[in-house]
Order: structure tokens, then C-alpha cells, then sequence
């Protein structure tokens, strides 16, 4: 469908508000505004006119992958909540709904893998604003003028940073901080750039934040975490500063730095519109390395053809193929999540059919409290089936590459419901969850 690429005149986006009034209006049937209406209450929604013009294929809503990826389903939030949203919206005060809003998110575990608890960072006494350091080399950055995207994915375990509530959020209003947290930290390699999505700032806002990094000796690795080549390609062609853009992505590598452009992609249909090899080009021109990544959606991308088609075309135009995550524990997961061994399933027969290029690939990959942890294969021994387990990256940085096995699960959908049996003696905070092994 979206061979025929539409080209928007600019950058246009639609909050909830400014969607129900548009034209788009129309597309939706009564039941789904009804779900639109009470979702985006507690849930952040935002679209732009090059997604609603050349990602969904509105003859397929409301199957269509990308509509599923883009708008607020039936199942996102539970009965409950949806009638407890309905209720204030019907006849209480602003007040009364705001309240429950505000519950209904707390209970949708706002903070997933000790975001808030482990992985914020102190100077003295001070917790640093805008950082998160959970594995030694690495750090991850939350400009300010960031923390936003040029569209909202349904399933993001970021919402928090999207809902208003700046309790919730993570931010940085500059890189000071940073930079006297760097200064102290030698170990840190790489410098991870979030949100949110960083290249919605302008290209100005971009490098007050990078160039302080850039005098930083021991920092070898500028990552940047992006949506943009799906929602706004255009940032990489033909936005007013996308010259500075790119000159900024150069001087980085001329810097002796390596650029790490990670690339979300979802599903294949998110590489077809012409814009996007041509974005995908810029970014290379520069030096910049892009990388694919995402996690595994119900509804979205649950099958092996998806995926295989997403890590070739990712070796075609040039990317290396990242990781396959599995969808974090937060947000509307009941209605994306699927149980680990499906999701084992789906990864190994997409990997069986790709060639060695595209096998750079790593997952599935569960980025949970005590580090990232992937799903190697099933095990059978002595008449019991097992998961085979590592951490790819851990706390505590001894604990990468060694194993776990865990009781085989076909329910289990995230690591804390699995029960262990064996791990690796670095792991000792784990070893209350093996009731076989002596405590
Ligand atoms: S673009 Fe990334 S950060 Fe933004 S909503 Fe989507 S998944 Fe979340």
C-alpha cells in the first residue's frame, strides 16, 4: 500500500484533542472513538500526518499492524479502569477524573526494572536529574527538549515521560550534570541519548547538549535512540536544519567517536516509503553506524515472517540488525505481551531464515531489574524441561555471559514470573527465587 508515498507539505501532529476535531475523525467507527476517547485520558496519544498518510492501510483498521501500533485498542486498559475513566468522564468534575487517572496510572507500574529505585545516579548526596546508570560503561540521557516523539506508540514503556505528570518523568534541562558526572566516572564509554526522541529537537538544542560530552576523553560512543526514520524521515532530508543535523553527526565521528544511530523499527511496512532509504542514506554519509531494534508486540509484529522481513531489509539498506526485545512489564503490556516461550519460537524460526548478515541480531532480550537477560533455547534433561538463560549485561558486570536455567513456563511472559533452578554464583540477589536450592 504505501508504495505510493504522500508527501505532507510539513510536520504536522495531532494530540488527542486536535485529532478528534480533525478530518481524520472520520476514520474511526463509534466503538473505537469510544475507546479513544477514555484511552488517551490515561494513556499519551499523538500522531502525525505522514504516518496517518503513508504507515496505515485504513482499509485493514482495526487489524492493521500500524494502526494497532499508533491508536488506543479495546484491551489496552482493563474493564475496570475503563469504566472507572468512563464514569468521571460522564459526570464527575475535572477533579474526580484527574484523581482516577492519576490512580489508574500508578497501578500500570509507571517505572518498570527499578528505573526510579536502582538506576538513578548521585553526585554527594544529590541525585543527578535527566541520568540513569544501571550497567558500568553506560549511561542514559534525558535532554529536557526531548522528551517528547513526532508520534506516540501505543505499547511505549516510556508513556510516563508523556503524560504531564512531571513526577514521573526523567529530564535533563542541560548537560552539566552530565558532563561532572562523567568527569568522575571514567569507566562510562558510551552516552546514550533518549527520551522521548532526541531528533525532535532542533538541530541547535542537539549540539548544546553533544558538544559538552565531545571534551570528555573517556567517552568513546554517542548513542542515539530514534524513532524518527519511521514517524519523520524528513528530519534527515529536508527540515529547515537538517544540514546542522548532519554536520553535527560528522563532527561527532570526526571526533574519534563511534556514532551508534539506533533505529526502531517495528514491522517491515516501516521501512517501505521512499523517505526512509533516503533518510537511512544521510544518516550513513555521515559515518554514523545505524542499528535496528524493537521489542515483540502482540498484534504488531507476533510472527517470524515480520521479523525476518525487518532484519533483511535492515541488511539491504544498510543497518545491522540489534535486538528483539520482549515488551517490559509497564503500561497497557497485558494487551502486546506474549508468553516467553512463543516468543522464543517466533525469534528462532525468523533467525533460521536469514542469512549470516542479518544474524548479528541478539534475542529475545528482557531488560529487567537485575540486567538484560536473553533467552538462549529450551533445554531437556534427565526428563525436565528447562529455559536456558544469560545475562547479556548485569548490575554487576562479572554476571554477563553466565547462565541460568528456569523451570519451562508456556505462561510465563517476563522474567520475575519464571521460577530458577540454576544460576551462576554472581547472582546472588536471585536466589531467593529458587525454592529447589538451598537458601
Ligand atoms: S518513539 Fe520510542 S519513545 Fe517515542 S513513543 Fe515510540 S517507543 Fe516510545
Amino acid at each position: 500500500m504505501n508504495e505510493s508515498f504522500r508527501s505532507p507539505t510539513k510536520f504536522r501532529a495531532y494530540t488527542a484533542a486536535q485529532f478528534q476535531a480533525s478530518e481524520h475523525w472520520k476514520n474511526l467507527n463509534e466503538s473505537l472513538r469510544g475507546t479513544f476517547l477514555a484511552t488517551t485520558k490515561v494513556l499519551p496519544f499523538r500522531v502525525n500526518d505522514y504516518v496517518l498518510q503513508n504507515l496505515i492501510d485504513w482499509d485493514s483498521v482495526p487489524n492493521d499492524p500500524m494502526f494497532q501500533l499508533l491508536f488506543p485498542q479495546p484491551g489496552m486498559l482493563s474493564e475496570r479502569d475503563l469504566w472507572i475513566v468512563g464514569r468521571a468522564m460522564d459526570g464527575g468534575s475535572l477533579e474526580e477524573l484527574n484523581a482516577a487517572v492519576g490512580e489508574i496510572r500508578r497501578g500500570l507500574n509507571p517505572h518498570p526494572a527499578g528505573q526510579m529505585t536502582h538506576n538513578v545516579p548521585t553526585m554527594g548526596d544529590e541525585a543527578v536529574d535527566g541520568i540513569q546508570h544501571k550497567y558500568r560503561e553506560t549511561v542514559l540521557f534525558f535532554p529536557s527538549a526531548g522528551q517528547t516523539c513526532h508520534s506516540y506508540c501505543t505499547f511505549c514503556f516510556r508513556w510516563p515521560q508523556f503524560v504531564g505528570d512531571v513526577s514521573l518523568r526523567f529530564q535533563a534541562k542541560q548537560s552539566d550534570e552530565l558532563v561532572q558526572y562523567l568527569k568522575t566516572h571514567p569507566e562510562v564509554t558510551d552516552v546514550l541519548i533518549t527520551g522521548g526522541d532526541p531528533m525532535v529537537m532542533s538541530s541547535r538544542s542537539l549540539e548544546r547538549f553533544i558538544t559538552p560530552i565531545l571534551k570528555e576523553t573517556s567517552v568513546s560512543t554517542i548513542r542515539i535512540g530514534s524513532k524518527a526514520l519511521t514517524y519523520w524521515p524528513f528530519r534527515f532530508i529536508s527540515d529547515d536544519d537538517t544540514k546542522d543535523l548532519l554536520s553535527l553527526f560528522r563532527q561527532v565521528v570526526d571526533s574519534g567517536r563511534h556514532l551508534a544511530f539506533m533505529a526502531h523499527f517495528n514491522h517491515p511496512r516501516e521501512m517501505k516509503p521512499s523517505p526512509v532509504g533516503e533518510a537511512i542514506e544521510a544518516i550513513r554519509s555521515t559515518g554514523a553506524v545505524i542499528r535496528t531494534q524493537a521489542p515483540i508486540l502482540r498484534h504488531i509484529n507476533d510472527s517470524p515472517d515480520a521479523w525476518a522481513e525487518l532484519w533483511n531489509e535492515s541488511v539491504r539498506s544498510g543497518c545491522v540488525p540489534y535486538y528483539m526485545f520482549v515488551e517490559r512489564d509497564t503500561g497497557p503490556s497485558e494487551y502486546f505481551k506474549i508468553p516467553l516461550v512463543e516468543v522464543l519460537q517466533i525469534f528462532q524460526q525468523a533467525y533460521r531464515r536469514v542469512s549470516g548478515l542479518a544474524r548479528t541480531v541478539r534475542g529475545p532480550i528482557m531488560s529487567a531489574t537485575p540486567g538484560k537477560v536473553q533467552i538462549d533455547g529450551i533445554l531437556e534433561f534427565a526428563g525436565r524441561r528447562m529455559l536456558q538463560l544469560q545475562f547479556l549485561q548485569a548490575r554487576d558486570p562479572a554476571a554477563a555471559r553466565q547462565p541460568l536455567l528456569a523451570e519451562y513456563d508456556e505462561t510465563a511472559c517476563w522474567f520475575d514470573e519464571l521460577k530458577l533452578l540454576a544460576l551462576a554464583e554472581r547472582q546472588p540477589e536471585l536466589r531467593s527465587r529458587m525454592p529447589e536450592v538451598a537458601q
